[in-house]
């Protein structure tokens, strides 16, 4: 489908991670980075032929703090207690929320309460348009991401194995969270820059190169904070800290 008529008809359309092997015949993380390309689909599974439209129209009012929120947890063994994939969201957010000046995030601790960025473990291989190789997604906003119920959803294959940084085979949910976060806001890949988060290919990258943060700020505004309360977060983002 070329992406000018989903943008018309304000089709849903979502960036899938998906492996060019099944879960069983990947055996080590280099394995998987190796076979992992990212996708732009509709939710049928139908590819988005990105030709003509050089940048996502849609992004997020400013001047909001946005709520998320896990839907259920994963029983994976590397993700437990489920307090770890809490821990994954708050560590994926804080990175947009050091660099972005007009929008903030929080997270969502009233069970009942319904969020703006939602994340889903599921089992069902019809949320992944049938797709046993997808590892996870999320759907680019909506020309009203407020009032849509596909904006700020990313859902993730529990079929997969996973891990947080994706040591000893597991896919890596720090990288897939950071990674799908970007297009939630509103922005394609980057073709060109091999250690962007948004690179189409998983590069195992977590932290935003400059042009990253020149996309984001473009539309999000620069928040300026001291320089060594951006350099000590940043370090424990790389040295897994976070999860000690
Ligand atoms: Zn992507």
């Amino acid at each position: 489908m070329k992406i000018e008529t989903a943008l018309a008809n304000d089709t849903p359309v979502l960036c899938r991670l998906i492996a060019t092997k099944p879960p069983n015949e990947i055996y080590s993380l280099n394995d998987l980075v190796n076979h992992v390309k990212f996708v732009f689909q509709t939710a049928e599974g139908e590819e988005i032929d990105l030709g003509g439209v050089k940048r996502w129209p849609n992004k997020w009012p400013l001047h909001q703090t946005y709520t998320y929120k896990a839907l259920n947890y994963s029983d994976d063994p590397k993700l437990q207690p489920h307090s770890k994939q809490d821990r994954a969201l708050v560590v994926a957010f804080r990175q947009y929320q050091l660099y972005l000046r007009y929008i903030k995030f929080r997270r969502e601790r009233d069970p009942s309460a319904s969020a703006n960025f939602r994340f889903e473990w599921t089992h069902d291989l019809a949320v992944f348009g049938g797709n046993r190789y997808v590892l996870g997604q999320a759907y680019l906003p909506a020309r009203d991401p407020l009032n849509s119920q596909f904006s700020g959803l990313i859902q993730i294959n529990d079929n997969w194995l996973w891990g947080i940084f994706g040591k000893e085979g597991a896919a890596f949910l720090l990288q897939l969270l950071i990674h799908e976060l970007f297009h939630s806001l509103g922005y394609h890949h980057d073709t060109l820059h091999l250690d962007s988060v948004v690179y189409p290919y998983a590069n195992g990258k977590l932290i935003f190169i400059e042009t990253d943060k020149y996309r984001i700020w473009s539309d999000y505004g620069r928040r300026l904070l001291p320089m060594w309360i951006v350099d000590n977060i940043i370090k424990r983002l790389i040295n897994g800290y976070d999860f000690d």
